[in-house]
């Protein structure tokens, strides 16, 4: 069986203590003065600075906010001693990174898309963090087993209704394969509502009671009708847009067998090679050719590094 390995994702690249022993509300009351805080704007903007030191998350100390933490306030861990936390933040973006007023920005700007991979590991765990727990209290308002509304508790892990029903944030899990022919070539294709020339490797959501290993046989199946066994396991990421964690193996499958796209959700599906690959992977990839004006998932996602994962192993 070939085997593949893959380095750690963008935003999976270090361990910030998220114990739930920090969470208790002496404890959170007690280190309040000395945390810091970031202010995530809709759309889950990040405040950022260009330090020496590269990017960097721009947190606030906790003045502004009196003797406790805010209402609605996350608790993303603990990192050098000090906890941080994340606050929704609905105003007008006036931060370091505002730029002049009016000039609009392209839609990914700020965003965990963009800068995650340019944040050290920690600070992209943390920005990861604050963009799904915000993301979830978002559409938590309403208890999902009695309909009244729920209240956050005071770190923002957990919300709970008048009837005591408590709920916990949500992630749904995703699998997206690496598939190969056990040889020199992998599979790529495109959904018909992605920019025009990008191509990604397969993906696609767990169904209840379904193992994971089930889900990447279904879904190579119905999006290119291959069979694959020899499912072995890559690594994860998380993937708050709004809340899934991308969970990534390798499967293989018959040397040279036809890809059949399924319609209106695979618009193109194609074997590529590893020459083709590492084409694609330079800054400026070939304007003629069989690859021509074909490009790759962004260096922040996973599928980006099962792309290289591959082509290393060759
Ligand atoms: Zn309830």
């Amino acid at each position: 069986m070939t085997t593949f390995s893959i380095d750690a994702p963008a935003l999976s690249r270090a361990f910030v203590d998220r114990s739930e022993d920090l969470r208790s509300p002496d404890r959170l009351a007690r280190s309040w003065r000395s945390a810091k805080v970031l202010l995530v704007s809709p759309g889950g903007r990040l405040p950022t600075a260009v330090t020496p030191d590269g990017l960097q998350l721009v947190f606030e100390d906790t003045a502004r906010w009196g003797a406790v933490p805010p209402h609605g306030a996350v608790l993303l861990g603990r990192l050098g001693g000090i906890d941080h936390w994340a606050v929704s933040y609905q105003g007008p973006y006036e931060g370091p990174n505002a730029g002049p007023p009016g000039r609009n920005k392209p839609a990914d700007a700020d965003t965990i898309r963009s800068i995650g991979p340019l944040l050290t590991g920690d600070e992209a765990v943390l920005a990861t963090t604050a963009v799904a727990l915000l993301a979830w209290h978002d559409a938590a308002g309403f208890c999902s087993r009695c309909g009244r509304p729920t209240v956050p508790d005071i770190s923002g892990h957990t919300r709970t209704c008048a009837e005591g029903h408590q709920e916990f944030p949500r992630t749904d899990p995703a699998v997206i394969v690496l598939v190969h022919d056990g040889g020199d070539r992998m599979v790529m294709a495109r959904q018909p509502s992605w920019a025009p020339g990008r191509f990604s490797v397969l993906a696609g959501f767990a169904e209840a009671g379904e193992s994971l290993e089930a889900t990447v046989v279904r879904e190579i199946g119905e999006e290119v009708g291959l069979p694959v066994r020899d499912v072995q396991y890559l690594g994860s990421q998380p993937w708050p847009f709004p809340r899934s964690l991308m969970i990534a193996f390798a499967a293989r499958a018959p040397r040279g067998a036809d890809l059949r796209p399924r319609p209106g959700e695979i618009e193109d599906a194609r074997w590529f090679s590893r020459a083709e690959l590492r084409m694609l992977l330079r800054e400026s990839p070939p304007a003629a050719g069989p690859v021509a004006g074909i490009t790759l998932p962004g260096p922040v996602s996973i599928a980006r590094r099962m792309v290289e994962g591959f082509v290393k192993a060759g």
